[in-house]
């Protein structure tokens, strides 16, 4: 009511836009930070678990799953929320599925923010799949494999009792989940190639299995497997099924002046 006793709408122009970025990404850190910087925007951050580093990003910081896509679609709803930008790995299958359809239902704006993958340099020997399974196939029997996917994304391995494998993990794999063919590394990847071409030479790594995720982060073994002339199976990410995508923040921004 205004002094009058007259009914006005309230004032809209100075009220923040929420946003929720599904996130676990240096490009979803990087939208955060650009969107505080631009101001305007009221920001939520998903993250799956506390792995990342939740200081880096801009925004209110939710952690864990949602609860399928029913708990995302009342998530959104329940939050208003004017658009989700989905900045989680180019693997995140499941996610990306969930987010497509809580978009639909709720009838939010939905934007997939995923970096590019590599592309494949003339001196490459690459052997690129599509999935895990083609992946498993692709080694050979004399094959000392190093897995560079995790401790989850190796288990499809297991049952080439026949390769020897060198797997790395951030986190040290139990005695107990260990496998009698493999030697175990605990440590991030390397940011510098010579140094992932001595963890190749030091092992006597004759194949290199990687997913296509695209970035920095992960490329300095790439270059080194090129250097050292070894093969690699690189697994593309999985195919995901329409709506808006972008592959850089610049492009995501810009999709929040007129998000459809
Ligand atoms: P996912 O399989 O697509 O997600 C599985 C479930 O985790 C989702 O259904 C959701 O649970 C929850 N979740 C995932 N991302 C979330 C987020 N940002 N906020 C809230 N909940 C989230 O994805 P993933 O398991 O994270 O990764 C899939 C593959 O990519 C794996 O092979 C993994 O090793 C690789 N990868 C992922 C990351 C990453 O940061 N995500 C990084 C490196 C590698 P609810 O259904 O309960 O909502």
């Amino acid at each position: 009511m205004n002094r009058s006793g007259i009914a006005v709408a309230p004032d809209v122009s100075s009220r923040k836009r929420k946003i929720l970025i599904l996130g676990g990404t240096a490009e979803a850190r990087a939208l955060s930070i650009a969107l505080r910087q631009m101001g305007g925007f009221d920001v939520t951050v998903s993250l799956r678990g506390l792995t990342n580093v939740p200081q880096a990003y801009a925004g209110s910081m939710k952690f864990g799953g949602f609860g399928g896509v029913e708990g995302l679609s009342a998530y959104l709803r329940d939050g208003q929320f004017e658009a989700c930008i989905n900045a989680t790995h180019p693997f995140a299958a499941q996610m990306t599925e969930n987010a497509r359809l809580a978009a639909t239902a709720t009838g939010i704006p939905l934007l997939r923010l995923a970096r590019p993958g590599w592309k494949r340099l003339p001196d490459d020997i690459w052997n690129e799949v599509e999935s895990i399974e083609s992946a498993v196939e692709a080694v050979g029997r004399d094959d000392i494999v190093f897995l560079a996917l995790g401790a989850q994304g190796s288990r499809p391995f297991a049952r080439l009792a026949y390769a020897r494998f060198v797997i790395r993990t951030s986190d040290p794999v139990p005695m107990e989940a260990r496998w009698s063919n493999a030697r175990y590394l605990t440590g991030l990847p390397n940011h510098e190639s010579v140094l992932e071409s001595d963890v190749f030479q030091e092992n006597h790594v004759s194949l290199l299995v990687a997913r296509n995720s695209g970035g920095d982060r992960g490329y300095a073994k790439i270059a080194a497997a090129r250097s050292l002339g070894l093969p690699v199976v690189m697994i593309a990410p999985p195919k995901e099924s329409g709506g808006r995508s972008v592959t850089c923040v610049p492009d995501a921004v810009a999709w929040l002046k007129n998000p459809i």
